[in-house]
Parts: C-alpha cells; structure tokens; sequence
C-alpha cells in the first residue's frame, strides 16, 4: 500500500462532459449565458472535466474569470459571432443531428486543425510506409503517440491538439505498438531522446504504458538515453501518483527506468500556481522526484488565464521550491479558438520579461516565448533597433536543420503580430534565412 494512502482517502476519477455536467451541483452556481456558451461551444471544441478540477482548483466564487474555469469550460469569445450564432440556432431549432454535425464540421475546418504541418511533414518512413503514431521532427527527438494515450484527465480550451479530441478520425494519428517505432529507432543512431505524448499518455494504467514501453527498453541498453513523459496528470489529475490503485506500480516503473541507466524526464503541464496549491499534488511531486526523475515545467501563455507576469513569476518561483525546474514558456499555437487564447508576440515577451527579472537564478532555466513552427521553436528575444528599424530579434531553439540553432534573425516590428508568419523580415528583405531551404524540405517531403 502506497505511504500516502492513510493521508490522502482515494477517490473515483470522475468525467464530466456536455452529457452529463448539467448534474454536477455546481451546474446552477454557472450563470445562465455562461451554460448556454458551454453547449453552444462544446459542439465544436472538446469539453471534459474532472471532480478534482471541480472540486479542488476552481475558485466558484470568482467564475466566469476564474483562470482554472476558463482553463476547462468552453468560453463565449472562443468561436467567431457568426460561427457561434450558427451553432445557438441550429440547437434552438433542434436541427437534425446530420445538419448539426456538418455545421460544426465546416466550422472545425476553419480553425486550422493542423498546424505546422505535423500530419504531412514529421511523419518517418520505414520501408517507404508511414509509422503512424510517430513524428520525428528534430534529429535528435523523436515523439511517440500510443494510442491508448490520446485522451486527458481533462481537456484544456486552447488545447492545440484538440482535433484528436472531438471525434475527427482524419486527424487522428497514433501508435497501437511499438515495434515500428523499435525499427525506426534502428536505423537512426543519433537519437538520444524519445518524447511520450498524447493527449496525456498518463491516463493509461501502469501495465498498459509499460506494456508500450518495454520493448523500447529492452531493444538496446540504456538506448535511448532519454525517456521523456509528457503529461498534464500532476494539474489534473494527481491522485494518478498517490492513491490510485496502481500508483506505486507506476512510481516502480519510473524507478526501473532510471535504474536501467537512462534519464527519465518528467515533462509536467502546469498553466497556473492555483495547480500547486493543493495537498496532493505536493505530495505527488515528492512521490515522483524521489524515483530519481526529473521534473521540467511548460505552459503556453494564454489570454485570460496566465497572461501576467506575476502569474508566470509565482508559477516558476513554486516550481523552484518544489524542485521543478521551469523548462518552457509556449506561444499559443496557430490553431483552434486562438483568436480568444493569443497574445501579441510583443506582450508575451514583456510578461516572460518582467515575469524572469523577479525570480531567483535558479527559474532562469525557462526559455521563451517560443513558438512551434513549421521551421522548428522559434524564440522571440525581445526588440532592438538596425539603425532607424524597430525589430524583434528571435532565434531557433530547434530547427528543422540543426544548422539554424541558435541563429539569431531579425523582423520588423509589429506590435500586433501573434505569429512567425504575421511577421516580415527587418530590412526590407524579401524573406527570411531559412525560408527557402524549408520549402525545398516541404517540397521534397510531399513528392
Ligand atoms: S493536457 Fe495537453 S493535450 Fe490534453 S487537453 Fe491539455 S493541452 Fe491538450
């Protein structure tokens, strides 16, 4: 039995999602315009939650703008007038569930469900196949999607990959085994990591992950040497660590990993401090950490839930004290209700700014803002002046060829920008560095 056991009670994760949150009791504290924004957009976008979010991160008193209920509840602002109206008449009409579903597809077509390419361009060949279920994008990293990982203990509103969550089989892309992605690895030496994503690959009991992991494992010692578990359990759902029936199985498995020569990195989704204000999930930190992983923070910033810097400061300062080490600040990507989520890119970095000139050295760690783009991370350095020319300075973290790491490149000012590609080369100049080796790379990719 798990030491923590007679400290925490174990409880039932609980869903709630458009079938069944009008029966939650707290239902009726929502106001009435606010619910019907709820069914309105949850047609389109992927709503589910937990009672653990319910219960212990929302702040009832403080809803609609709570950052926890905007994080989980679908907003009013997140689909276009017109596309919401559309959906508010086809519900109030009772329109025939083929009309309502062609509706909201059209309206999902809109809303970039793809970005950066991810579904043409990542995706590795063996013997001249597509592996579904792994993209391999930067040489040394290599993400795997197990298809018993695709879903989360409860779904984010500016998820970026909210297409996988709403029923769209052509958007869906995962691995049943790990035999392809074993033969894959066989043939690429310079990999060192390999990411396990999702969705959340945590909403898997310990005997399914294990059962996709295993064979990675045993296939070459202490290859690879880094196993990164990318999840959002520890926000939503901590008890995953402490009180779940295979909890200590899941904490041996980490162990094993660590105890096999490899580096386990714990790749923890935390968008607010309110995530580590509770009992358990402090208890679910020192759980994991004393398995010898090691625990990274990211989020996004995103409007209306962490866009300020004393936000950010108390998120990484937390992070710090809990022995986390602040990892990554994200753009909001390209996709989705992002019209409702983003920020200029010019205020991203004065939050990232101010946020970093009032933690210790220790949060310096963090990186950012960056954005995931077609052309590889792409971090925003902040503005300067060529001569008479405002510019934004921004460089690659990663890039589609390792060449352009680290390179730092110019653009022209624009204060309203969200995006790599709202933004114009400094100088004049007619494009970026990178851009036509990236096009020859697109090119080459889609023959
Ligand atoms: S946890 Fe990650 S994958 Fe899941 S809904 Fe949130 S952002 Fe999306």
């Amino acid at each position: 039995m798990s030491d923590s056991a007679s400290r925490f009670p174990s409880r039932k994760l609980r869903y709630y999602t458009l079938r069944n949150i009008e029966k939650h009791r707290l239902w009726n504290s929502i106001p009435a315009e606010t619910r019907e924004a709820i069914r309105v957009v949850g047609q389109v976008l992927p709503f589910r939650v937990n009672d653990y979010v319910l219960d212990q991160l929302i702040d009832w008193s403080a809803i609609p703008d709570d950052p926890i209920y905007r994080l989980v509840f679908p907003q009013p602002g997140m689909l276009s007038d017109g596309d919401y109206r559309r959906v508010a008449e086809a519900l109030q009409r009772h329109a025939p569930a083929d009309e309502l579903k062609r509706v909201v597809h059209e309206i999902r077509q809109t809303l970039n469900p793809n970005p950066a390419g991810q579904m043409e361009l990542n995706v590795p060949l063996v013997e001249g196949n597509p592996i579904p279920g792994i993209q391999h994008k930067y040489h040394e990293t290599v993400l795997f999607f197990p298809s018993a990982g695709q879903t989360c203990h409860a779904y984010c509103t500016f998820c970026f990959r909210w297409p996988q969550f709403v029923g769209e089989s052509d958007y869906r892309f995962a691995a049943r085994e790990t035999d392809d992605l074993v033969a894959y690895l066989a043939g690429q030496p310079q990999v060192s990591d390999v990411l396990v994503t999702g969705g959340d690959p945590l909403v898997m009991s310990t005997d399914v992950l294990r059962r996709y992991l295993q064979p990675l494992l045993d296939a070459k010692p202490e290859w690879p040497s880094t196993i990164r578990i990318g999840s959002k359990a520890l926000a939503y759902w901590p008890a995953r660590f402490v009180t779940d029936a295979d909890a200590d199985d899941l904490l041996r498995f980490f162990e094993e990993i660590v105890a096999s020569g490899r580096n386990l990195a714990f790749m923890a989704h935390f968008n607010h401090y309110t995530e580590l204000s509770t009992p358990i999930v402090l208890e679910a930190i020192r759980r994991i950490r004393s398995t010898g992983a090691m625990i990274r923070t990211q989020s996004p910033v995103v409007r209306h839930i962490n866009d300020s810097a004393e936000v950010w400061r108390r998120l990484w300062s937390e992070s710090i004290k809990h022995g986390m080490v602040p990892y990554y600040m994200f753009v909001e990507r390209d996709t989705g209700a992002r019209n409702y989520f983003s920020l200029p890119l010019a205020r991203a970095w004065e939050i990232f700014r101010e946020a970093a000139s009032g933690v210790s050295g220790l949060a310096r760690t963090v990186r950012g803002p960056s954005m995931s783009t077609t052309a590889g991370k792409v971090e925003i350095l902040g503005p300067a002046y060529i001569g008479e020319e405002r510019v934004l300075v921004l460089r690659f973290l990663q890039g589609r060829n390792p060449e352009w790491t680290y390179r730092p490149f110019f653009a022209h000012y624009d204060e309203e920008a969200t995006w790599l590609s709202e933004l114009k080369p400094a100088q004049n100049a007619e494009r970026f560095f990178f851009e036509d080796e990236l096009q020859s790379m697109i090119d080459s990719d889609n023959r």
